[in-house]
Order: C-alpha cells, then sequence, then structure tokens
C-alpha cells in the first residue's frame, strides 16, 4: 500500500493522503495499477481489494495524524456502491475504529457514475464520509453527476493541470471548472501538479489543496511518518 500527500494550498500543510495500490508479482515484477484495477473490476475482486485497503490502514493507523483535520482518501470502484456493499464493509473494518482520520471515499467518473447507488452516497453523507469525484472533467455529462451525487470534493484531472501554459483549450476548461466548484461550494483539489507554475496557477485561483510529484511521489504508508516529520520541520523553516 502506497500513499500521496495533499498539500492545503493557502498553508501548505500537509492535510491527507490518498492511498494508492502497487502489486508486487513474483514473475513479472511491479505491476501498476492502471493494469490491475480493472482486472480486478472484471473478475469481481475489486471489493475484497478495497477490503484489503480498509483493513491495511486499520492496522496502520497508529502511524499516521489521527484528528479530525487529517484526512485518509481511498479509492472506491461503482461498483462497490451497489446494495450497500461499501457501508458493510465500512460498519465492519473502519467504523470501529477509534480515534480514525476523516474518510474521503474517491469515485472515479471513469465508472458509470449513473449506476451509482444513491442510497449509499446518502448513508456516507449521513454518517460523515466525504465523497470525492475523481478525474473530474475526464467522463461525460459531468454536470449532472453534481446535482445527483452532491459530492465534497472535485478532483481535477491531471490532464487539465498538465494543460497550464501550454494548451489553451484545456486550460479554458480548467479554469470553468473551479468557478463551477466554486459556486457549487465544492472543495477543489488539483491532481497532477509537477512545477511550481502550476502550484500558483491553481492557488491563486482558490483550488484547496494540490496533489503532485511537485510536492511527493507516491510512497510506502510506512515512509510517511518520516516525510511528513521531514514536511513539518522545512515548512517551518524561514523562507
Ligand atoms: P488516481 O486515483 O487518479 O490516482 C492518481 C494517479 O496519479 C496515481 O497513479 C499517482 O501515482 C499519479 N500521480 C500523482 N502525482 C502525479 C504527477 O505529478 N504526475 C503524474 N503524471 N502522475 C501523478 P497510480 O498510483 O498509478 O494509480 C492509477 C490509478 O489506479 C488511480 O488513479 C486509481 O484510479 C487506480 N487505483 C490505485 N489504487 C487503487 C485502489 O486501491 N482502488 C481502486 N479502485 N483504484 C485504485
Ligand atoms: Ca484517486
Ligand atoms: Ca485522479
Amino acid at each position: 500500500m502506497y500513499c500521496q500527500p495533499l498539500i492545503n494550498a493557502r498553508t501548505h500543510s500537509c492535510e491527507g493522503i490518498e492511498l494508492l495500490l502497487r502489486w508486487h508479482n513474483r514473475r513479472q515484477g511491479w505491476i501498476a495499477p492502471d493494469v490491475f484495477i480493472p482486472l480486478a473490476e472484471r473478475q469481481n475482486l475489486i471489493a475484497p481489494l478495497t477490503r484489503f485497503v480498509l483493513s491495511e490502514t486499520v492496522r496502520q493507523l497508529p502511524l499516521l495524524p489521527l484528528h479530525n483535520g487529517f484526512h485518509i482518501a481511498i479509492n472506491v470502484s461503482a461498483s462497490h456502491f451497489h446494495r450497500q456493499e461499501i457501508i458493510k464493509d465500512l460498519q465492519q473494518l473502519w467504523w470501529p475504529a477509534d480515534p480514525k482520520p476523516q474518510l474521503i471515499v474517491e469515485l472515479t467518473e471513469r465508472d458509470a457514475l449513473p449506476v451509482v447507488d444513491l442510497h449509499t452516497v446518502a448513508f456516507l453523507h449521513k454518517s460523515g464520509v466525504k465523497l470525492a469525484i475523481d478525474d473530474f472533467g475526464t467522463g461525460h455529462s459531468s454536470l449532472s453527476y453534481l446535482k445527483t451525487l452532491n459530492p465534497d470534493v472535485l478532483k481535477i484531472d491531471k490532464i487539465f493541470t498538465g494543460a497550464i501554459g501550454n494548451d489553451a483549450i484545456n486550460a479554458t476548461v480548467t479554469d470553468m471548472v473551479i468557478s463551477l466548484a466554486q459556486r457549487l461550494n465544492i472543495a477543489l483539489v488539483a491532481e497532477g501538479v509537477e512545477t511550481a507554475q502550476q502550484a500558483t496557477y491553481m492557488r491563486d485561483r482558490g483550488v484547496n489543496a494540490l496533489q503532485g510529484y511537485f510536492y511527493a511521489r507516491p510512497m510506502p504508508l510506512t515512509d510517511f511518518p518520516l516525510w511528513l516529520d521531514s514536511w513539518q520541520q522545512d515548512s517551518q523553516m524561514p523562507a
């Protein structure tokens, strides 16, 4: 299990992490999630995989800041929302942990969002779990989901972050997504921030949090406490 920090655009503090899986296969070496996640989805193995992420996270909670101002984001497939399956797993695996940080469930727009079980979405909201729409802008008819899913967070896809300074059309889409989310009072995260220019652009437009190689590459969860220590020390040093 790997994780990548999210940086508060205003205060520069680390406000949470996203959990990202890596698979090491004995014969084939490291396999990227872009390869094995769609495979797991096709083989009906995605729910067990998410349960693994939840139980591993709970096991490793002592490594992490446990106050409410810190969040853990997990990626959950739309299929796991069926018949409130994810709720049962959270009840069993996540809710008993105490204390625990804020949980954010990231639902990717690649998945067929129209099939998402809206009872599950409502239950998540009621129980204090936040909902983020991942890869926003890459799917289709994104706008209607904003009304039905009522997300707390939109994650601007890295294609749009990468467009800053070199692709006028996609950069215009980025600006529109930002003002849309702000009008609807939805928090924004920019993914794939790789340069200081991109970070400044997003910060100047009021994007709340930044994630990308410019701050940190995904790292094993067990390396995160050390990374956080040095991040906090660096951000306390006079500029
Ligand atoms: P995602 O949720 O959009 O995750 C962000 C991806 O962007 C990660 O790829 C991350 O390593 C990469 N990334 C982060 N910063 C940068 C950057 O500055 N530049 C560039 N070019 N890339 C950056 P990763 O780890 O290969 O994961 C790929 C996708 O696999 C994820 O995309 C997510 O959809 C899926 N995935 C990963 N772990 C899980 C999981 O536990 N469950 C599910 N259902 N899906 C997962
Ligand atoms: Ca994600
Ligand atoms: Ca994403």
